[in-house]
């Protein structure tokens, strides 16, 4: 980055917000798992909108690229720059707003971590719909670009659906402020969602209204066992339609019983393949848990939790999944959707293809059952076997009419693989998208398109 462009973004943000320390720089380039990196020039972290709108108009004006960073834990390489970007953090955008319980909604900053937006909601009888295991890092702002699922989806929608308003600012240096205080208002495009799940590629979201729910009063949950992975997904099937389905979580016995061995969490019931189901609402639910789990072909009984102490003990065991897959070293990872009817097929599939490419790897199959959700987390495996790996394992995917990229985005990691789930035209009018916001292709160069 040459001197007069340093210059310019120190008066912008202040000479303590430009950081060119290469250490620093390294760290941050450097993706969440570990395995991707890249090379940026300075990180600049701007206080408010219209600074940021000042840093994206003098980097355009500089034809330097930037990179936008939220809580950094894209599991896609999402924040991995590649030009020698400036990187934009939002760490500095935290406010918290008053919730407004009238009408259940929150206007926060962009970098305000989920866990921040759970606590506010919590202490105003309310509850935010997302719910992610990097609650404590993961920012609004990036849950909003790449339309974050979680651990709720099956109740409340992804993030997508918890977005009613936006501050964004756009790579022109311009900043658009889409807020409605009514519910009902179809004024034009819905231009909020647009820059839902647009990865940071046609604009840097600097603030949001969320929408809360009310909260549950009654709560029960259970981990069941099975044997077998289609009678697994058949009980799921049943559940998700359930209307007080709150979570439905699939965990591999191979992860509970490496959590039990490394993390001292222990396995709950005995099975091949564990579901954790949540119902929640205003009565007590555990009968109905009861019936919908009458004729499931369970590997033995299910330990049941209704109060808190023990459905946080249950939950261990799914929240140990993310420690676990980092167990042996950075974890190469698949997110992706799979028809219910083709999730047993793919597993023993994939299962196969490992064995081809990386006899010593340890497959780790987990996620949100109820929208065919699935991560698959491969362990031990080292880059020189990813190389021949990743392309045979989204082949694999797409041949069992699953999506290259479901809740985690396609990053700069998937964008060789777009065409695997999108048609050319339909590629060609997002690529129409984002010359029109984006003339010059500045602002997250290395996310989504190749
Ligand atoms: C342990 C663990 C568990 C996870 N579980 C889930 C899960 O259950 N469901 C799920 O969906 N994801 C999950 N993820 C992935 C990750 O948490 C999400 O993708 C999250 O939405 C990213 O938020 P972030 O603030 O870390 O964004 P970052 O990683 O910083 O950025 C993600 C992308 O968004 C862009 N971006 C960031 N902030 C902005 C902004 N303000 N405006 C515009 N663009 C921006 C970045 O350039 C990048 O392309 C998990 C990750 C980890 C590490």
């Amino acid at each position: 980055m040459n001197s007069t462009l340093a210059e310019r973004l120190r008066a912008i943000v202040g000479a303590g917000h430009v950081v060119t320390d290469p250490d620093v720089l390294a760290g941050r380039s450097t993706d969440y798992t570990g395995r991707y990196r890249g090379r940026a020039s300075a990180l600049v972290r701007p206080g408010s909108a219209d600074e940021v709108a000042e840093v994206l108009r003098e980097c355009r004006g500089a034809g330097v690229c930037v990179t936008v960073q939220g809580g950094r834990t894209s599991l896609v390489a999402g924040t991995v720059p590649e030009h020698d970007d400036v990187l934009l953090s939002t760490e500095r955008l935290t406010e918290i707003g008053e919730v407004d319980a009238l009408e259940r909604r929150i206007r926060v900053g962009a970098g305000v971590t989920a866990a921040a937006v759970q606590r506010a909601a919590g202490t105003a009888g309310l509850v935010f719909g997302v719910d992610l295991a990097a609650r404590d890092s993961a920012t609004v702002g990036g849950m909003a670009a790449t339309n974050a699922g979680g651990l709720r989806t099956v109740r409340y929608g992804n993030m997508g659906e918890q977005v009613i308003g936006l501050d964004v600012a756009l790579p022109d240096g311009s900043v658009v402020h889409r807020h409605s205080h009514v519910r009902a208002d179809n004024t034009g495009y819905d231009l909020a969602s647009l820059f839902v799940g647009a990865e940071g590629t046609l604009g840097v979201i600097t603030g949001l209204d969320l929408r809360l729910h009310p909260a549950p009063t009654h709560r029960v949950t259970a981990v069941c066992g099975f044997d077998d992975l289609d009678a697994l997904v058949a009980t799921g099937r049943t559940l998700r339609d359930t209307e007080s389905i709150a979570a439905l979580e699939l965990v591999d016995g191979r992860a509970a019983a490496l959590a039990a061995e490394h993390l001292d969490v222990p396995v709950p019931t005995r099975g091949d393949w564990l579901l954790l189901i949540e119902l929640a609402g205003e009565t007590d639910l555990t009968e109905r848990l009861a019936d919908a789990l009458e004729g499931a072909e369970l590997s033995g009984e299910p330990a049941v939790g209704v109060d808190n102490t023990a459905q946080q003990r249950l939950w261990q065991v799914r929240e140990s999944t993310a420690e676990v897959v980092g167990l042996f070293g950075p974890p190469l990872k698949f997110d992706v959707s799979l028809p219910l009817s083709a999730i047993r097929a793919f597993s023993s599939a994939a299962a196969a293809l490992l064995l081809d490419h990386a006899p010593d790897a340890i497959g780790v199959l987990f996620g949100h059952i109820g929208e065919g959700n699935l991560h698959l987390n491969v362990l031990r495996c080292n880059a020189e076997q990813e190389a021949h790996l990743y392309a045979a394992m989204m082949k694999l995917i797409a041949a069992h009419g699953g999506n290259v990229s479901s809740e985690h985005g396609v990053g700069s990691r998937k964008r060789a693989y777009l065409q695997m789930s999108r048609q050319d035209t339909d590629i060609a009018a997002m690529r129409t998208i984002k010359a029109a916001f984006d003339p010059t292709g500045y602002l997250n160069p290395a996310v989504l398109f190749d």
